[in-house]
């Protein structure tokens, strides 16, 4: 009931008003960059003006999502203009939109749409559903609701948020109506298979100096249960990675058997330090990440901490402990 009245405040935010500014969370994942596509696939449906914006570039492996060059780098490229309606996918909290925050007009009305169970419902609207796998699996439900037929470009996007979030439909957000909408999105002819190889098994040669580099480094507590890794700028550079390089490290810390809890520690800068912690199912990260400003899902969180390496790496690991 609560979901379909959401649905339809929603429908209205987006045929009532024009001109919209679509941003998602600071370095976007396939779930982030799909939902951003697909909220501007829905809008050009509707007739309605928009732009779409991330704070950074989105990641190269994604190319193939039909108009992700549309989606403005507001690092590389500035825009001189403010937007009074704003619909944000996949930020678990405000701050989570970055730099993009810069083109929100003043009294900007925003639409929150996301599927974190941190989500503090920061819009005017907030379309939030905490068991939805990834915010694709709610776009897929607008969609529907909304009476609009999807198409192979749209299917493809949706189905990239969906088999990002569920890493390959294998964690435990994949309930019946993921492969339900799955199954929908295939008969569109998405290539399943193909984007399972592109996303989840390809590795560029960094990506894989980066990864030998870091576990290296890997460490367990005393009882085994806490393993983390950390990656330092100079682990990027001498690997000749990126960010989005990281992506899938912080998974072999937490699939040692016997691990309760996994963590990436990647020092942003002298003053910060981005933390991903997965669990195996008996500590909730998104307490422990909440605690430090940060949010996330039960088995997947982070959080950006102030502070250097070796104060941050403690207190991290004791306040998993403490969830133990
Ligand atoms: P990551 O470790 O970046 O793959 O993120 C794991 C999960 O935690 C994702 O659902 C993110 O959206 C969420 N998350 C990551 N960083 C933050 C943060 N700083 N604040 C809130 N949620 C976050
Ligand atoms: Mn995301
Ligand atoms: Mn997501």
């Amino acid at each position: 009931m609560q979901y379909e009245r959401e649905l339809r405040q929603t429908q209205a935010f987006l045929t009532e008003h024009d001109d919209f500014l679509v941003v998602a969370h600071v370095q976007p994942d396939g779930d982030a960059v799909s939902s951003t596509l697909a909220v501007g696939w829905l809008l050009s449906c509707l007739g309605k003006k928009y732009v779409m914006v991330n704070e950074g570039p989105i990641p190269k492996r994604m190319a193939y999502l039909r108009q992700a060059e549309r989606i403005v780098d507001l690092s590389a490229e500035p825009l001189n203009r403010k937007f009074d309606y704003v619909i944000c996918v996949d930020c678990a909290d405000f701050k989570r939109v970055g730099t993009t925050k810069e083109l929100f007009a003043e009294g900007a009305k925003l639409l929150n749409i996301d599927h974190h169970p941190t989500n503090d419902g920061y819009g005017d609207i907030n379309l939030i559903v905490p068991h939805a796998a990834a915010t694709a699996e709610i776009l897929f439900d607008l969609i529907h609701f909304m009476g609009l037929e999807l198409n192979e470009t749209i299917a493809t996007a949706l189905y990239t948020g969906l088999l990002t979030d569920t890493g390959g439909f294998r964690y435990s957000n994949t309930s019946p109506k993921v492969m339900a909408a799955a199954s929908k999105l295939l008969e569109y002819g998405v290539d399943g298979p193909g984007l399972s190889e592109l996303l989840l098994e390809q590795m560029t040669l960094s990506q894989l100096r980066l990864l030998t580099r870091s576990l290296n480094g890997l460490q367990l507590t005393e009882d085994g249960k806490i393993s983390w890794v950390v990656v330092t700028d100079e682990d990027l550079k001498s690997a000749g990675a990126v960010h989005e390089d990281m992506e899938g490290i912080v998974n072999y810390p937490r699939n040692i058997q016997g691990v309760e809890v996994g963590l990436l520690f990647k020092v942003i800068d002298e003053q910060a330090v981005k933390v991903s912690m997965r669990s195996a199912g008996k500590v909730d990260v998104a307490k422990v990440a909440q605690s430090f400003g940060g949010g996330g899902h039960v088995r997947a969180a982070g959080a950006r901490v102030e502070g250097t390496l070796d104060t941050i790496v403690p207190r991290v690991v004791e306040q998993v402990r403490l969830q133990l």
